[in-house]
Formats: C-alpha cells, structure tokens, sequence
C-alpha cells in the first residue's frame, strides 16, 4: 500500500493520569474540529440516552442511571467523526482519481466526511461517478446472478450494522445461496466464542455491569481499557474505591490500568487526583498469558493440597463441571520452570496474583484482542474459565467470565445470524419462517475469503464478488498488499459505508459504494422515525434512536439498501415484502422473533421497555448446553514461543486516537506518540543490544512461521522506547497489518495472529 509517511511525530512521555483533563480537551477538540460546539454538544447529549442513540463505537454496556453525559473521550471522537459536518460529494470524486485518493493516509481518507451520494467506479476515467440508486441496485443484482455459484461471492459484515440491518443481511444473503459471511468477530473474540462454547457451552460473556459492583477481584488480561472500552474505566475506579483488587496482565504498562480520573467528578477534577487502577500489574510475555494462568491455577492447587477443603468450591466443581482431575494432573506435570520461561514471569509474581483470587470469593476475569490473536488464543481463554471453575466464579453475582467486545453490536450481529458456520437449528426456523432451504454447508471467514479471492483465475470456487455491509475490510484485514491483490481481482466490490475509507480505493474491476445513514441520525420511514436494536457485551439489547438530519437526503438505512438490493436480485422469487418491513422496523423484529423464539420472544414488547432487555445467558444460570451438559475443565500444554535469536514478538494495536481501522487523529497520548503513527515500541535493551537507538528509523520485516523463509517488509518506523518485555514490540495497525501473513491464524478460530508477528529490525541507511 502506498501512502505518505507521517514522521513529523514527537515523543514525549506522558505523566498525567487516564481520564481527567486530558480526557476533556481530547472531546473538546474532536467534536470542534468535526462539527462545531453547539451541534455536537446536542449530537452528544443523546448518545447512550434511553430515547437517545446508542455510541457507534465500542460495545460497552450502558449503566441504568444513565449520567446525563454518557459518553468517554472515544464515545466523544466516534460521534463527532460520524456527526461532522464534513460531506463527501459527487464533486469531491470528480476532482481526484482513485489512484490518487488510494495514496492519502487511512485517517486522510475517512477525515474527508461522509459520503452523500451512491457512485460508481469508472475505470475509463479513474473516478467514481454517481449513480441512482436503483442503477446500482440492478447492476450489483446482475452482477450477482451472472456468477457461477453464489458461493464465488463474499458477503463481509462490520459490527456496526443494527440486529435489524444484519437479519435482513444475513437472510439476504442466504436467500442469495452461500453462507460466506465472514466478520469483524472472525478477527477479535471468534477465538472467545470457540473456547466458551466448549467450556461452558455459550460463546459470550457471563457477567452484567452490576456484578463490577460486587467483585472482590477484577483480572484484565490482554486488554487495554483506558482506550478501547474507556468507560469501563469508571467501575474500575469503582472498584478500585472500595477496595476489591484489580489484577493485570499485560506486556505494556497502560496509562488506564494504573492511574484515572473520571471527568465528571468535580473534586478529584479540581484537586486533580487520580484513583490509582491496579493493584498487581504483570507484564507477561506477548502470547505468555497461557503460561502465567496456569502457574496462578498451579499456585491455586498447592494452596488447596496446603489446606485441603479450603480453597477449591469442591461442591461447585462436584456438581456443575467435568474434566477436574485431568486438569490438575495437567498441571502437576507442568513445571515452574516451563511456566517462568514461557509466560516471562516468576514464581513469586504470580504467587501474588493467586493469593489474590483465592482471597476473593468473587471474581471477574475481563480479556480483549490481548488473548485472542494468538496461535494458541483458544486453549488461553479455556484457563481462563479454568480458574474460574475452580472457585466456582460463576453464576454468582460479582463474579464471571467477560470477553470485552470491540465493536458496538458484533455480539448482535452473531446472535442475529451473522456467521459463516450457522447453527442447523437456525437454518430449520428460516427454511421454516420464510419457505425456502437455505445452503447449509459452512461459508469463508475473513481468511477464507481471502484465500478465495486469491485463487487461481481459472478456479470454479475462486471468490469474485464482495459485499461489504459497513467496515472497512482492506485495512483492518490482514497481509495488506495480498488482500489488496484479492479485492483488485474481483469482479465487483460493493460498500455500505457512512464514510470514505481504504477499501473504496481498493477496488475489484467495477465498484460502488452505497451511502448509508449513520447512527446519529432520523431514520424516517413510512411508518414515521424507526429504531434500530444492538446488543452489547453483556447481552443487554436495547433501541437505538438518531435524530439528527441526515447528512444527505439522498442517504438510505441500511435496512433500506439491502432491501434494494434484495429486490433487485429477487424480484418477487420469495413471499417478502421488502417494502413493508423498511416502512416498520417492528416487522422485522417480529421476524427475528420468530426465527428466534428461544431468546427474543416478544422482541418489540421487550425492546421498547425503556434501557430494553437482558438476552440472558444459560451459562451464569449454571444451565451449561455442553455436549456433557457441565462447564468444562479443559487441559492445555505450554506451547514453546522461543523464537530464533535476533526476532522479535510484535503485536499491532490502536492508538487512543483511533476506533478499529478508524483513525480520528495523529496522537496516542497516553503512551507520549503526537503527530506520528509509524512507530515502532521496543525495550531499550532490545534497541541498544541491536546498536540502535530511540528515535531510529527502521526497517521492519517479519518471519512468518507458517511459510517458512517467507519475508514482508514494512519501512520508515521509528523506533520508540517503551515498558515493556525483553522480546517484544508493538506498533499500530493497519500500518503493520502488510507484516501479517493471511495464513498465520489461531487454531480452531483462524483468527490472524496479530498479537504474535516474529520480527527483525534494522536501521535503515
Ligand atoms: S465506552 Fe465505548 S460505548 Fe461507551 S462511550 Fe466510550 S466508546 Fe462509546
């Protein structure tokens, strides 16, 4: 990918605490920059709102009392970047040619605003052009039907998209022929789902925000707070307050686990103090975390065999779970020797974190992107529950299991049908709700699509359509010039996006892209304004309500398009009546109802109750729907990481200015990075042992285990002196996704191993 390197950057280390002024300013100066302060002050009164609408950004639950300023710096920067006042238009097209447009940066592209108006690539004239939207129906219809097999097209979903837009997505695209639905789960918490689902027979988290309140210890594990999911910062402090333990494990030392202040306490604002987060901070090893949670477990069985009846909930692990003694005979056989070497701490350090879960009677274990992008991402959260079960940490209040969700309804979307590998029960209902046999056999995640699109020209299963339902696949996937080469390959690629990204100047042969409303704004249909559903990560659904203009008359919801779209590639084949169902959303509920009685009976009834309904949770009601029917102790060998000498571990993540592949601005102020994103963070041992230096431009390449002497190469980073392990780097993606093979994914969830790229760096001349 070209694109102008941005090394203008300073480095200046940050001093103060999460939250607090810092956090004010940050709000203040996005939501002047994109809107002006009054428009986005209105805009921002309703976010997170019982009548409002719900953040776009991550999927954080909403409290009951909800503040009257219910948002963080993050919320600040998602709603003001959707609610500027900045418009893409037919004209701004007209004056730059895709090639151009696919040499500005990601945060260049999406800062240019919101698109207004359906285009059309012309390759000819190397600009997109508008087109009705009718036109752009028929011609992606056409383009569908002149397909060999529906399964030669990818139907792509962000976890933006409303339960209301992914039904209908999902039942679309089914009724199209393929379940090839991969989506932005496939790259986060799919390794989550996969290792719940056999431990305790749920792919989702088992804790409510309420249970933050009763928790006498809270573990965050491969996850960053402080930016990703800023207002759980908030019951950390809680916590914190009122003296339950907060325990991380983390290689970087993160301004939000150790320091906060909440910006709408006046007096710790005034006196400027912060509560202190963590109690115990561990730096484990990148990809360590198996290996530190088995020596906690192993700590937590010597402190049992030491006061035998004491420690383990024997009652609990008699009645609710299975495989207990193959666990502790795994962990007997699991030296301290290999758990120091591979989880990069000792004995003593995770002594200390033990004796604080044995100390707790209840317990919270929150994980992110930290656990999930590695090879070994599954059998990771499986110790998780490990620990858990031991103590018996669930279906008590103050205790559980809490896999953080990244996007604002990727939970929904699941839950809704998004999948590629959907359940046969779900398929039985649509087959029965709308009279037709959906496909059956399993679809292509993100690598699977991938590895279609990149298939030899003449193969019958290579993959030459892609429809991408919000998000912004080219950037946030990885291996960035081979799935550049795969999206260049199709025969069409479509968008549904609110704003410009990369993956519209990275484009199949035709491409279009249909502009959608956003979530801040009134959707205004037949039946008069509707509102959408999402589901956060604690399984609490409620309405969604924009009412902001739109920021073009010519957008449509996203319900809308793929009800054009299904039109146009249907006709009247199916019994649907595509029409009514956009003029009042309440139908399509109902049909969620009746696809999905088991959890979302009376959907509408429930949904309108102001803050809307809890979805439950058959695991934290101790109903485990395991093959076994108990929540599982699952086994795990410490897999051996120990790379060759001279490579590194790197991890990609986001700054604090930035939202998945969005990028609102240059700075990531917590960690003391302004004006730059091409960065590399490495211990300054690791620098001085290689003769370099902080603040060195660098080459950067990475080894991918899986090709063996294959080599990517990425250059112009400079090298940052960070706290964190001997071993290990970090830096930002998407501009170090071109490091990351499509082929390096976790076992069983084939999630990309982002979290675990081997690298070697040197000066560059
Ligand atoms: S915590 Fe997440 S959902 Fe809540 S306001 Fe911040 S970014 Fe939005």
């Amino acid at each position: 990918m070209s694109g102008k390197h941005d090394n203008q950057g300073k480095i200046k280390s940050y001093a103060s605490q999460a939250g607090g002024w810092g956090a004010l300013k940050g709000s203040l100066k996005h939501v002047v920059k994109n809107r002006g302060i009054t428009r986005s002050m209105l805009t921002l009164l309703r976010v997170n709102q019982p009548e409002g609408f719900d953040c776009p950004s991550c999927a954080w639950p909403d409290p009951k009392d909800a503040s009257s300023f219910e948002f963080c710096e993050n919320g600040a920067k998602a709603v003001s970047f959707e609610a500027t006042a900045k418009r893409v238009t037919p004209d701004f097209f007209a004056k730059h040619t895709v090639t151009w447009l696919n040499q500005q940066t990601d945060h260049w592209l999406e800062d240019q605003g919101r698109l207004t108006d359906p285009m059309r690539y012309n390759p000819t004239t190397d600009h997109y052009e508008p087109i009705a939207w009718d036109d752009a129906f028929r011609e992606i219809a056409q383009q569908l039907q002149a397909l060999d097999s529906p399964d030669q097209a990818i139907f792509y979903t962000s976890g933006r998209a409303s339960n209301e837009a992914a039904f209908l997505y999902q039942l679309f695209v089914r009724m199209y022929g393929t379940n090839n639905m991969p989506d932005c789960s496939n790259m986060c918490h799919e390794s989550s789902g996969e290792a719940l689902s056999e431990s305790i027979g749920i792919g989702k988290g088992t804790v409510r925000l309420d249970d933050f309140e009763h928790a006498d210890a809270i573990f965050v594990i491969g996850q960053n707070p402080g930016t990703n999911h800023p207002r759980m910062l908030s019951e950390l402090e809680k916590a914190s307050r009122r003296g339950a333990e907060i325990v991380t494990l983390n290689p970087l030392r993160e301004r939000g686990l150790e320091q906060f202040t909440h910006p709408q306490h006046v007096m710790p604002m005034l006196k400027n103090s912060a509560t202190s987060i963590s109690s115990l901070y561990l730096q484990v090893t990148l990809g360590g975390d198996l290996a530190a949670l088995k020596g906690i477990i192993k700590h937590v069985l010597e402190a049992e065999s030491t006061y035998p009846g004491k420690v383990l909930d024997h009652e609990f692990i008699r009645e609710h779970t299975a495989g207990f003694e193959e666990l502790v005979r795994d962990i007997e056989n699991t030296s301290w020797e290999s758990i120091e070497i591979q989880s990069g701490l000792s004995r003593e350090q995770l002594l200390r974190a033990a004796d604080i879960y044995v100390k707790s009677k209840r317990v919270i274990i929150c994980w992110a992107m930290g656990l999930t992008q590695h090879k070994h991402a599954v059998p990771t959260i499986q110790q998780v529950v490990n620990l858990l079960l031991l103590r018996g940490n669930l279906g008590k209040p103050g205790a559980g299991a809490c896999p953080v969700r990244g996007h604002s309804n990727v939970q929904g979307d699941r839950t809704v049908g998004i999948t590629e590998r959907p359940k046969p029960a779900f398929l039985d209902k649509l087959a029965e709700v709308f009279e037709f046999e959906p496909p059956r056999g399993h679809g292509h995640d993100v690598v699977g699509a991938i590895e279609g699109m990149l298939e030899p020209a003449d193969s019958p299963t290579r993959c030459r359509f892609f429809l991408g339902l919000g998000g912004n696949f080219v950037a946030a996937s990885p291996d960035t010039d081979r799935v550049s080469e795969a999206m260049n390959r199709c025969d069409m690629t479509v968008h549904i996006s609110t704003k410009l990204n990369r993956s519209h100047v990275v484009h199949g042969k035709n491409a279009l892209i249909l502009p959608c409303l956003g979530r801040t704004e009134r959707d205004e249909q037949a039946s008069g304004p509707q509102r959408v559903s999402v589901e956060d990560s604690m399984s609490q659904v409620h309405l969604s309500h924009g009412k902001n203009p739109p920021a073009n008359a010519n957008l449509r919801s996203e319900c809308a398009i793929i009800a054009g779209l299904s039109k146009a590639t249907f006709g009247d084949r199916y019994k649907i009546d595509w029409d009514a169902l956009i003029a009042d959303y309440d139908r399509i509920r109902d049909l969620i109802a009746m696809v999905l009685p088991g959890i979302y009976s009376d959907f509408n009834k429930r949904v309108h109750t102001p803050g809307g309904f809890y979805l439950g949770n058959s695991a934290a009601e101790l109903k485990f729907e395991t093959a076994n029917g108990k929540a599982n102790f699952v086994a795990a060998a410490i897999p051996d990481l120990t790379l060759p000498a001279g490579q590194l571990r790197l991890q990609t993540l986001r700054s604090h200015d930035q939202f998945n592949t969005t990028v609102y601005d240059m700075d990531d102020r917590y960690r003391g990075i302004y004006g730059t994103r091409h960065v590399v963070l490495m211990n300054a041992e690791d620098l001085a042992e290689r003769g370099l230096t902080d603040g060195d431009m660098l080459n950067i390449t990475s080894h991918t285990i899986e090709e063996q002497g294959e080599q990517r190469h990425v250059s112009g980073f400079r090298a940052v002196t960070f706290d964190m392990p001997r071993g290990c780097a970090a830096g930002y993606f998407p501009e170090l996704n071109p490091l990351v093979s499509y082929k390096s994914f976790a076992d069983r969830s084939r999630t990309p191993l982002s979290k675990f790229i081997p690298i070697t760096v040197e000066k560059m001349p």
